[in-house]
C-alpha cells in the first residue's frame, strides 16, 4: 500500500492536459515541476491510502470536486512561471 497526496495526483494529471495547449510555456521537468510546487503550496493536501491498481478509479470519482480550484491555480501558477523560469538557476 501507498500513501499518496491525492492533491498531488489530480494536479499532476491536469497540468498535463493543460499543457498540451500551451505554446508559450516551458515544458521542461524544472518548469513542470515549479508549477507543481506552487499550485500544491496553495491547496490542502488530501492523504490517501491506496494501492497502485486503484489510484486511477479513485482520481475519476472525486477529480471534480477539486478541479476548478486546481485550474485555477495552475493558471496562475504557469503565468509566474512564464514569466521567470527557474530552468538554468543552479538551486
Ligand atoms: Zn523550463
Amino acid at each position: 500500500m501507498e500513501l499518496r497526496n491525492y492533491m498531488e495526483l489530480v494536479a499532476d494529471e491536469a497540468l498535463g492536459r493543460m499543457l498540451v495547449d500551451r505554446e508559450d510555456v516551458c515544458k521542461c521537468e524544472h518548469c513542470r515541476k515549479d508549477a507543481l510546487a506552487l499550485v500544491l503550496n496553495r491547496l490542502p493536501a488530501k492523504y490517501i491510502v491506496t494501492d497502485k491498481g486503484r489510484i486511477m478509479t479513485k482520481i475519476k470519482e472525486t477529480e471534480v470536486q477539486f478541479q476548478a480550484d486546481i485550474i485555477r491555480e495552475l493558471v496562475k501558477a504557469l503565468e509566474i512561471i512564464k514569466k521567470s523560469p527557474r530552468h538554468n538557476l543552479n538551486v
